[in-house]
């Protein structure tokens, strides 16, 4: 596919990822959607007034020029398809009708840098799972023994939990240290102040396109018809307040003080080359949570730290998102086989994504075994969690032959509790 605009190798945004995100710039302060190209970002609602997409969208105006995707998102898989056909056709070589047109071109294809990128999706509602068994399996050794690491439950459903989707928040926003209640264990009284084990968790979420009528469950093998694409997510936790709270009924305050979510939606198109083989699947998942596909996606993941003392960034951990034990069709599936209703914006996450060893477990809670061993940092740093002034950065990528598909990054600095 060659494309007009050249780009690196390395950039996350070749002509075959062509995500969404909403933006805005000084000269137009109007948050719209565009697709990120190389460097730049393509202006969609640009696009759209000069009608290149009026054979899709027909009599529907302004798809683009919302400061959401919501309604470009419940248009549905084949309208997206179909979009992403002109897009590829526009942003072609061989194509003259923008590569040779220079007044639309100056209005339609920005410098990044002159960019700033705006939440990309009205969130409705926010569900975060649990389903990395490296994860539940470490997570449940460090708090129940070995012996009952994984709950019965877990290898035949794709545990969750309903979070907050008012603070999921976009990548770069300072996260301040959260408050709350937690008990030491020789404590006889909890205690009331900033938590002292604020973690990371390294995620990746989907977002619904199209939802369902309550009481009429998406079948897994229609369930990828569903999701829109997928964001890179920071499920920020504080590990104190979560060990006194989460009995019985699970996470809490732990969890929804914030959630960082990456700018760009890579839409499962983008994807679909980088299809893998899954994880065997045993006991057999009941009937409505078998897959018709049998694969995972091959997206390489990388956690790096930088403190107010470090020079360059440290790689925390490497992993990849096709460690995860139940796919995103069989937590969808899941999800409403109650009746349960998405909507258009919905946000799944997937849960902590751990990989078999210690240098590609997804939290601080992993990597330090609950601080037990802390990361040595360059200048005699280390780490049990996160302290004050620490930004984390998370990317993730798809590796083509001489090209990626790339989420771009989700970061976010601790700043002191208030
Ligand atoms: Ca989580």
């Amino acid at each position: 596919m060659n494309c007009f605009i050249e780009t690196e190798k390395d950039s996350h945004f070749p002509i075959q990822n062509l995500p969404y995100g909403i933006f805005k710039t000084n000269d137009n302060p109007a948050p719209r959607a565009g697709t990120a190209i190389g460097k730049y970002i393509l202006d969609l609602s640009v696009l759209e007034s000069n009608g290149f997409f009026s054979e899709v969208f027909k009599s529907r105006k302004n798809v683009f020029a919302n400061s959401d995707l919501n309604l470009f998102m419940s248009l549905g898989s084949e309208v997206r398809k179909n979009i992403r056909k002109i897009l590829q056709n526009i942003l072609s070589s061989d194509n003259p009708a923008l590569k040779e047109n220079d007044s639309l071109r100056q209005l339609c294809l920005i410098d990044s840098v002159k960019c700033e990128m705006c939440m990309p999706v009205t969130i409705g509602d926010y569900t975060d799972f649990y389903s990395s068994k490296e994860h539940a399996t470490n997570v449940g050794i460090m708090f129940r023994g070995k012996e009952n690491a994984l709950m019965p439950n877990w290898l035949h459903l794709p545990v969750a939990y309903h979070g907050r989707a008012s603070s999921v928040v976009l990548s770069g926003t300072d996260i301040i240290r959260p408050k709350g209640q937690t008990k030491a264990d020789d404590a006889e009284m909890p205690s009331f102040g900033p938590t002292r084990l604020l973690d990371f968790e390294l995620e990746m979420g989907f977002f619904i396109g199209t939802g369902n009528k309550l009481s009429a469950p998406i079948p897994v093998d229609k369930a990828d018809e569903h999701i829109f694409g997928m964001v890179m997510v920071n499920d920020w936790s504080a590990r104190d307040i979560q060990k006194w709270e989460y009995v019985p009924l699970g996470p809490f305050l732990a969890k929804n003080f914030a959630t960082s979510i990456s700018p760009w939606i890579v839409t499962l198109e983008a994807l679909e080359p980088f299809k893998t083989k899954k994880v065997i699947q045993d006991p057999e998942p009941l009937p409505y949570l078998r897959s018709k596909g049998d694969w995972a996606y091959d997206i390489k993941l990388d956690v790096s730290i930088k403190t107010e003392k470090l020079k360059a960034p440290f790689i925390l951990s490497k992993s990849n998102y096709r460690y995860m034990y139940w796919d995103i069709c069989q937590q969808l599936a899941h999800h409403t086989v109650n009746g349960c209703n998405m909507r258009t914006g919905d946000l799944l996450a997937s849960g902590t994504i751990s990989g078999p060893d210690k240098s590609s477990f997804g939290s601080m809670l992993e990597i330090t075994w609950r601080g037990t061993e802390p990361v040595k940092l360059p200048d005699d740093e280390e780490r049990k969690f996160l302290l004050d002034g620490d930004e984390l950065t998370i990317t993730g990528w798809c590796q083509g032959e001489d090209y990626r598909v790339g989420f771009g990054e989700v970061k976010g600095k601790i700043i002191p509790a208030v």
